[in-house]
């Protein structure tokens, strides 16, 4: 009936108007969360495979938020994005990490991955920010390591791109792409290139070593970055047989459960003091 129409029309607009409540009070929050400089970055070990020792750490974000509780950095971000704060986002990042590097100055330290959004790096301010960021810490560059996804290596922009990783490399910045094996890159265009690291994704990890699909794709990735001179680390290590099938295998490194997750930097400390084990 005309009546039941119009109720359903009215539950959808207010269906809507709620989600567009929620997304402004996370806009608002967020915002306070920059402005506040409350955003926080914790800290997640990556090991030596063989040897079981610390050979970097990777920076995420981490936001608990006095009204909103704690949100997700796989829900941030994408909002970041949508907002247009990814780079405010990103630079408070890598400006805490500096910070941090810095404090840990007495320390034997180890390069800190910061992941980045596609976005940041379509930036044409992202190179000078990165330079900035660092002399104002006193960071050498050998420091700091930049995973990028297989997303910021669309074709359109592949010229660019490629002047822009080269750019970075040439500070002797470490690079990395991330989540390995899910993207879309072509073979011909990564190898062109200047990257350090492949970090085996996750999703191929978990089944290790029961599934055989799993294997096989897991060795041809090992058996790529041979061919082509890159190192791998495995992400989202679990156990302790995920981690003896990898090293078998002539994986370099790991980053998982099994060692650690991400901590807080004063937890995260103590692996480089070498008090963790
Ligand atoms: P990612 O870069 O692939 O990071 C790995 C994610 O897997 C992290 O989730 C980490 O806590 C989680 N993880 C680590 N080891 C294990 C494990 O053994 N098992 C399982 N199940 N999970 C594990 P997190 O911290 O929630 O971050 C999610 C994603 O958000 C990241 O995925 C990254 O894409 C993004 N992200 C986090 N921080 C930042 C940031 O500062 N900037 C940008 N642009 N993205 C970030
Ligand atoms: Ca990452
Ligand atoms: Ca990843
Ligand atoms: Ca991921």
């Amino acid at each position: 009936s005309k009546e039941l129409g119009r109720n359903k029309f009215r539950f959808y607009n207010s269906q809507m108007s709620e989600q567009n409540r929620q997304e402004m009070l996370l806009e608002e929050r967020l915002h306070h969360a920059l402005t506040n400089r409350t955003l926080e970055v914790y800290y997640q070990p990556k090991v030596d495979l063989a040897s079981g020792t610390l050979t970097g750490l990777e920076a995420l974000l981490r936001w608990h938020d006095e009204v909103l509780g704690t949100v997700s950095p796989a829900r941030v971000i994408p909002l970041a994005e949508r907002l247009g704060l990814i780079e405010a986002v990103g630079a408070q990042v890598l400006d805490k990490v500096c910070a941090q590097l810095a404090a840990w100055s007495h320390l034997d330290r180890v390069p800190v991955a910061v992941n980045l959004s596609v976005l940041q790096l379509h930036s044409d301010r992202f190179l000078a920010e990165l330079d900035r960021c660092l002399a104002q810490h006193g960071i050498p560059p050998q420091l700091i390591e930049l995973e990028i996804t297989e997303s910021c290596l669309m074709p359109e922009r592949a010229d660019a791109m490629l002047a822009l990783l080269e750019a970075i490399r040439a500070r002797g910045i470490q690079l990395s792409i991330d989540d390995f094996g899910t993207g879309y890159s072509s073979l011909a265009y990564l190898r062109k290139l200047p990257l350090n690291t492949l970090k085996l994704d996750r999703s191929f990890v978990q089944h290790l070593p029961h599934s055989a699909e799993d294997v096989e794709i897991s060795l041809a990735v090992l058996g790529l970055a041979r061919g082509l001179g890159l190192q791998v680390i495995a992400e989202g290590v679990e156990t302790p047989e995920q981690a003896n099938f990898l090293a078998q295998h002539q994986c370099g490194q790991g980053q998982g459960y099994l060692y650690s997750p991400a901590l807080p930097a004063h937890k995260a400390a103590e692996w480089l003091t070498g008090q963790a084990w």
